[in-house]
């Protein structure tokens, strides 16, 4: 299901939205040079120190004003300013 959007900063734009999909891969780094020793698979169980990431799937930004929030930010403004 679709939903309109609508630009929570200047108001005007529904049209024109970058979307950002978030792809987080789990890496270890060392500690010393920040240099990637290990970087989990897909389906690899991260060690228990490790906190999976869930953050949001996607992130939109504005393509008038810039701005990027949630998109549920976006949602949410259209539902309050329906197109008349
Ligand atoms: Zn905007």
């Amino acid at each position: 299901m679709t939903h309109p959007y609508l630009c929570p900063n200047c108001k005007t734009n529904r049209m024109r939205f970058n979307i950002i999909e978030q792809n987080a891969s789990a890496v270890k780094l060392d500690p010393s040079s920040g240099e990637v020793v290990h970087h989990y698979e897909k389906d690899e169980p991260l060690d228990p120190f490790h906190l999976p990431y869930k953050g949001s799937k996607i992130m939109v930004q504005c393509a008038v004003c810039g701005v990027v929030g949630e998109e549920e930010m976006f949602i949410k403004r259209a539902e309050n300013n329906p197109l008349k």
